[in-house]
């Protein structure tokens, strides 16, 4: 397997004034992991549990306190998006929301062609039109000239996050993150969506950091998902595996709340009450202790260490020997 990314004790502190002292909001706090050519892991949370900082992190559009990332082999931490040009083609990202990432003064067919023309892929301008229109057929994003002369709010979300995707596949990336990419959708064209995707990964074997809060979907789209709380790692495990033997307390509580998933009985068992705590300054041990209905006195005095219970099974939890 050739690993595309790996991520070592990842940090990303926001200073906050409190009470006139400084604290900090460690939205993420020592987080390690690798993503291996062609596979899709999956980052799932509640909202503000660090995923999207994380993913922000990873693809430069904000610097980390602490840690190293490593893509394609290189040391890219401390690098700005702006310097990373070298890398740029290789990394791409889709937001959550499709309208935020185009300019509303450009066409579509500008959007597409321009990010092209920089990174030097096609001959000329018209064997660029060219590429754009066979991948929008292959999309199925047809008849194409009926979407590449059109302003982005002439489109719906769901056609547009579509083109979107296109737009970042077309430079070839090795790795995408994808942050709650299908989320703002209607259920209708979520799948279109997510397909599109698969494949892309099939065609191109980019590897993608698949990020969401929706169970469901990370079992559809994932090879793996690493279960995140109030910055820090709860779980990771191979999707199939994590879904149907959850080990952590808050993986049970994220699968018992999916109706897809989780029968009634399971639904009721593993209510969790509360919300994500935000980690300002957090206090030492376990980092779900406040919400986790098995908590004991050693929760909120150490915090659990990663254990292997499984080939490539890992857990943080003091419940697990
Ligand atoms: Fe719950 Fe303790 Fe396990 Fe944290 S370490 S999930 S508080 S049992």
């Amino acid at each position: 397997m050739e690993r595309i990314l790996e991520a070592k004790r990842l940090k990303k502190y926001y200073p906050i004034r409190k009470i006139g002292r400084r604290s900090y909001v460690k939205a993420v706090d020592n987080i390690s992991f690798s993503v291996e050519k062609g596979e899709i892991l999956g980052i799932l949370g509640e909202s503000g549990c660090g995923k999207t900082t994380l993913g922000r992190v990873i693809t430069r559009l904000e610097t980390e306190n602490g840690g190293d990332i490593f893509f394609l082999g290189n040391n890219i931490s401390g690098i700005n998006y702006r310097k990373m040009k070298n890398f740029r083609q290789k990394m791409q990202v889709i937001f959550q929301n499709p309208y935020d990432s185009f300019d509303p003064r450009m066409t579509i067919i500008k959007s597409l062609e321009t990010p092209m023309k920089l990174l030097n892929i096609g001959q000329s301008k018209k064997n660029r039109i060219e590429i754009i229109r066979d991948a929008m057929e292959k999309a199925k994003l047809t008849p194409a000239y009926d979407y590449l002369e059109r302003y982005p709010h002439e489109l719906s979300g769901g056609q547009l996050q579509r083109i979107s995707m296109l737009r970042s596949m077309l430079l070839k990336p090795s790795f995408l993150v994808a942050d709650e990419c299908v989320s703002m959708l209607d259920a209708s064209v979520r799948a279109e969506v997510l397909n599109m995707l698969l494949q892309f990964r099939s065609e191109l074997e980019t590897s993608i950091l698949f990020i969401t809060h929706d169970i469901s979907v990370a079992k559809y789209m994932c090879d793996r998902i690493m279960v995140i709380y109030a910055g820090k790692v709860m779980e990771i495990a191979d999707a199939k595996e994590l879904i149907s033997n959850p080990m952590h307390p808050y993986t049970k509580a994220l699968i018992s709340y999916s109706p897809t998933i989780s029968p009634q009985k399971e639904r009721e068992r593993f209510t969790i009450a509360g919300e994500v705590v935000t980690p300002i300054d957090p206090p030492p041990g376990c980092r779900f202790a406040s919400r986790c209905p098995f908590a004991k006195g050693i929760c909120r005095t150490e915090e659990p260490e990663m254990k292997e219970i499984s080939p490539g099974h890992f857990v943080a939890c003091h419940l697990i020997d």
